[in-house]
């Protein structure tokens, strides 16, 4: 398979990224001689404070589906999953991962050879949760489960409160974190029953803690944004999220987020920007990238296109934002904080009939970095939280009038999908939208 030559970056911090991932990876391959767990883990799903005070390594599924794609090397694991008759059209992080367990269980625990930067570690358990949306993280687990059965397994829900314009959050929000709270308790037992360890609650403490500083620093960094031009785009902040996805309760995340926000304010004060000349700038509305694919951000920046904001993975909000409640229990925090990231845009689509939170995000992005047009990414192989992307589309236009769309449509893994004369076609052709509506506001 032809492996793309890697985008160019506008920051020297993302070309950091690479290291981080790749220690990630090697943490789960050096586990066993460090006497450490793995745990097959999953983004957004709360786990991450819990793991490392229990120092279990995680092992990202879906970081190492990503970063097949990147390398165009998912086809074989893609290939593989399907001998044993998943759909490709389940959810391609998914069948990336079990096409490997798959191969490599026939190798008798061997990793395959030519795996992305050595492969991952097999695990000793799995740490799953759903986040209430997806069906495939609920059924990963299981389907995992098939190919290594001596492996335990955990999945929560992690639920929040749904969307509904008739009900003040504040209401329902305790019980969702009651729930939360208890699921989050089962799974430090489990930690502890597999890894023959108790939990140190004040080392839990300390780590969330440190998550929570991250998540402010993290906040203000990206913040950093909102000038023109701005120092880092979409692009960039597909790889410079790594270390607040994966590596969330550490020192290495926050130390990261310190050097890129030095770096973007020395850019802000150079007026050093991502295009040559920053003529319109975007926002990233929703969904995952094709990882595949990641030049497509650089084809926009040469048409002087940037995307100063996203929703994608900005999966942190400054915690006074948020208005926690006091607790001295770090689960219950760790369950306010996840609730209060969603719930708190729910006030503000209120206010507007017919809005939806998620679109208060994407308006308020708008207004915030000044942006002239929002870009999703449809990707098929999700069904969960790729599918609300034409709704939201339909709502921006109805509850904001006139502003220029692009919903862009492939996958996250799977190359096949992908024609790049055709994406490069449909992103001319929203330049000239935008320079239409840019004329016509002028
Ligand atoms: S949310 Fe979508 S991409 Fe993520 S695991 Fe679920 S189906 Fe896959």
């Amino acid at each position: 398979m032809e492996e793309k030559k890697p985008r160019a970056l506008a920051t020297q911090s993302a070309a950091k990224i690479p290291k981080f991932v790749r220690s990630n990876l090697s943490a789960t391959l050096k586990a066993r001689e460090e006497g450490k767990k793995v745990a097959y883990a999953f983004i957004m799903d709360g786990h991450d404070e819990i793991m490392r005070a229990m120092d279990i390594v995680p092992a990202w599924g879906e970081s190492f589906s990503g970063l097949c794609a990147a390398k165009r090397d998912a086809e074989q694991y893609l290939q593989k999953a399907e001998s044993e008759n998943f759909s490709r059209s389940l959810c391609t992080y998914a069948t990336c991962n079990l096409g490997f367990d798959i191969l490599r269980e026939e190798m008798g625990g061997e990793t395959p050879p030519g795996a992305p930067w050595g492969g991952m570690g097999r695990p000793d358990m799995i740490i799953g949760s759903a986040q209430q949306l997806c069906d495939p993280r609920f059924k990963w687990p299981q389907a995992t489960r098939h190919y290594l059965p001596d492996v335990p397994v955990f999945v929560g829900g992690m639920y929040y409160p749904p969307w509904d314009p008739q009900t003040d959050r504040r209401e329902v929000e305790k019980f969702y974190v009651k729930y939360i709270t208890e699921e989050l308790r089962e799974c430090v037992r489990f930690c502890e029953k597999v890894t023959g360890k108790k939990m140190d609650w004040d080392r839990l403490e300390a780590a969330v803690d440190l998550a929570d500083r991250t998540w402010d620093l993290f906040d203000e960094t990206y913040a950093l944004r909102k000038a023109r031009p701005t120092p880092m785009d979409t692009g960039d902040a597909m790889n410079t999220m790594v270390p607040i996805t994966f590596n969330l309760g550490t020192q290495e995340a926050y130390d990261f987020y310190k050097e890129l926000n030095a770096e973007l304010r020395e850019k802000v004060e150079k007026k050093e920007g991502v295009a040559e000349e920053e003529k319109y700038r975007l926002v990233w509305g929703a969904g995952l990238p094709s990882w595949f694919a990641l030049g497509d951000f650089q084809y926009f920046n040469g048409k002087g296109a940037v995307f100063p904001a996203e929703t994608t993975y900005h999966v942190a909000q400054p915690i006074d934002r948020l208005d926690l409640p006091n607790t001295s229990d770090p689960l219950e925090h760790i369950a306010w904080r996840l609730i209060r990231y969603y719930t708190h845009w729910y006030d503000k689509a209120r206010q507007k009939p017919g809005s939806a939170p998620l679109v208060e995000r994407i308006m308020e992005y708008v207004d915030d970095y000044k942006c002239d047009g929002v870009v999703f990414h449809s990707a098929f192989s999700c069904r969960s939280w790729h599918a609300g992307i034409i709704l939201q589309a339909e709502v921006l236009r109805k509850v904001y009038g006139h502003i220029p769309i692009l919903i862009m449509e492939g996958d996250i893994v799977d190359i096949s999908s992908y024609n790049e004369a055709d994406t490069h076609n449909r992103i001319d052709a929203f330049i000239e939208t935008l320079e239409a509506y840019k004329n016509s506001r002028n």
